[in-house]
């Protein structure tokens, strides 16, 4: 197989495509197992394609490819590799709706949501592009007379990365462009649930000029990241999943003595305040936890209702009522989530919340795995709806009188992704912004997604490990500063002059 499928069937209609095949060394290649598992599209329910799961032979091979590649890689110019991610961007937007339909296939997005996804990845490359002139540079200093200290970002060899289902392109685009313009060879392991996409990415790189090695795929599951993280050549790891998974990566990578950055699961509250404008809070309340049906670690699924805003919650309610499966949200990934979800609605009503909006059995079309919009009010912090990633369209209001106890619940939740508050007081925005346990915050702003050059990532049980994914801590991540002090002194009897 040397190219995916270009396929003409650019609508929702149900497209085949080839099975999913490792990419080493610049070629597609068999796995050394014949084990596969289907690849589903969640609107029909039916499988698109299969992946392998490959296993640590599959990851040596990988690994062995990227190490070769990586010794001519780290004398090539930065400028240089950082034009590969200026021509990937062209080419990204020049097939920017076949890479969305394919997202919108094998995730399930709508095409618009697919296509935003797609769009922020190429912002990504763009950012990878301006590295040299954008903070890759390193620095330099006259620290005393005649001696100067210099700093250079040099590649750390061979790297790995560990990717999701929620955004097939974007996130890989996370890590690739600094990575790589860094100086390292990288090994991807996609999330077995869309392995698709990023075997687009591959094709691209290659036309983009990236030398064959340089970048590689291990399709799998949990025996491709084991043996990732205990593969002896690899340096680093960056990781994005669920918290329970985060944590497990994380130990076993960095007990090999690896960098590790493990950006983990989310629970987001929102802290709405009596005084919140209403039509701004509603729109970005009802994005915020229905965008993506919910599946994004960004999702605010908490609602802290302070006080008197039922002048905001109605409206919310209402909104919330219009949103049509099918039409304005995408199906979730599989059985397994729809289950989860409605589980959570309804053990919830059993605790005591009152369901305003009733997502549970609703469908947006006659096959596929959707979970409808649910509004649950007076959930307390009792309830698997407050405490558990639902990771679906489900929204949980609690009802609190004051603003330090928002905080305070706020603060007592182990994960610390983000959080957002609303209100048109600059006071009470930014005594709320200093004291929520949360690395990404928001003000009237219900997805609060750091863009390039600031860096993606949470805190506490959100990520483990220093720094962040995206931006300039991107790439300090994927490098390892070395520092040269320098001094030269003319020798007054230099002769080779005459
Ligand atoms: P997941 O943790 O199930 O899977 C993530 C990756 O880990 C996949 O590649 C998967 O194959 C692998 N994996 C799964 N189980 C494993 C195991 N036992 N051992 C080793 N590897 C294993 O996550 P998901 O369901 O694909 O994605 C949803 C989760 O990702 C949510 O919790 C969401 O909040 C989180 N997420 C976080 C961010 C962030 O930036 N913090 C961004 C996107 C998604």
């Amino acid at each position: 197989m040397s190219k995916l499928p270009a396929f003409s069937a650019r609508s929702y209609d149900f497209v085949e495509y080839v099975p999913a095949r490792n990419w080493i060394g610049g070629q597609w290649r068999e796995p050394t197992t014949k084990k596969t598992v289907p690849v589903e599209n969640p609107r029909f329910g039916k499988a698109l394609s299969s992946v392998p799961l490959s296993g640590a032979e599959d990851v040596d091979l990988a690994v062995k490819a990227a190490e070769r590649a990586q010794k001519g890689w780290r004398e090539v110019p930065m400028r240089e590799r950082a034009q590969v991610f200026y021509r990937l961007k062209a080419l990204m937007e020049r097939d920017l709706e076949e890479l969305a339909w394919l997202v919108t296939h094998e995730n399930g997005k709508p095409y618009e949501d697919a296509r935003a996804s797609v769009e922020k990845g190429i912002e990504c490359a763009e950012f990878g592009a301006a590295l040299p002139n954008g903070g890759g540079a390193g620095q330099q200093l006259e620290v005393s007379r005649g001696v100067v200290c210099r700093e250079i970002h040099e590649p750390l060899g061979v790297v790995a990365g560990i990717t999701p289902f929620n955004f097939p392109i974007m996130v890989p685009l996370w890590m690739l462009p600094q990575a790589i313009v860094g100086g390292n060879a990288f090994v991807l392991k996609p999330s077995e649930q869309v392995p698709l996409g990023s075997m687009k990415l591959a094709e691209l790189l290659k036309e983009a000029g990236l030398p064959d090695g340089i970048f590689n795929i291990v399709h799998g599951a949990a025996d491709v990241v084991n043996a990732l993280c205990d593969h002896p050549t690899i340096r680093a790891i960056g990781f994005v999943g669920s918290t329970k998974v985060a944590k497990l990566v994380y130990a076993r990578g960095a007990a090999s003595g690896k960098s590790m950055l493990c950006l983990g699961g989310a629970k987001n509250h929102m802290i709405l305040v009596p005084d919140a404008d209403p039509k701004l809070s509603v729109e970005n309340i009802v994005a915020s936890f229905t965008g993506a049906t919910g599946q994004r670690c960004m999702a605010a699924s908490v609602l802290v209702a302070v006080g008197a805003v039922e002048h905001v919650l109605g409206p919310v309610v209402e909104r919330a009522r219009q949103i049509e499966l099918g039409k304005h949200l995408g199906p979730v990934i599989n059985a397994a989530a729809r289950e989860r979800i409605e589980r959570y609605v309804t053990e919830a009503e059993k605790a005591g919340a009152k369901v305003l909006v009733d997502g549970r059995g609703q469908r947006g079309g006659p096959e596929g795995y959707w979970a409808g919009v649910s509004v649950l009010d007076g959930v307390t912090p009792e309830m698997g709806a407050w405490q558990d990633e639902i990771f679906g369209p489900v929204l949980s209001i609690v009802r609190v009188k004051t603003l330090d106890e928002a905080i305070a619940l706020e603060n007592s939740h182990p994960y610390g992704n983000a959080a957002s508050v609303f209100t048109t007081s600059g006071a009470v925005a930014e005594h709320v912004v200093r004291r929520v346990e949360a690395g990404m915050v928001g003000v009237n702003i219900g997805v609060p997604v750091p863009r390039e050059p600031f860096g993606f990532g949470g805190w506490n049980q959100s990520k483990f490990g220093q720094g962040n994914l995206t931006g300039l801590d991107g790439f300090r991540f994927w490098t390892r500063p070395r520092k040269i002090t320098m001094k030269w002194e003319l020798q007054t009897d230099t002769t080779w002059m005459g």
